[in-house]
């Protein structure tokens, strides 16, 4: 299952997966008692903000979509209302 933050070895480039904050950070303790025994653990956490990015990018093409449909709409109203108006004119005359 992955989460949103992974945890960097302070020692190495050792990073675990996308997990949660726990997980991370006890993969990263495992990691450290394994390839760095007797130093002082230290690591850097990092947090992934993908998921909000991505949300905003569907929100932003959402919107255009909808923009890009109110104007076809639109054009096609005028240009459908307006032919045929005209078509019935001429039969008319
Ligand atoms: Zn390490």
């Amino acid at each position: 299952m992955a989460g949103n933050c992974r945890c960097w070895c302070g020692e190495c480039s050792y990073r675990t997966a996308w997990l949660s904050e726990e997980e991370s950070a006890e993969q990263q303790a495992r990691h450290f008692a394994e390839h760095h025994p007797g130093v002082a653990p230290s690591h850097r956490v990092e947090f992934r903000a993908k998921k909000h990015e991505g949300a905003g990018c569907v929100v932003v093409v959402a919107l255009l979509l909808l923009l890009l449909i109110v104007l076809a709409t639109c054009q096609y109203q005028s240009g459908s209302a307006s032919m045929p108006q005209l078509d019935a004119f001429r039969l008319r005359g």
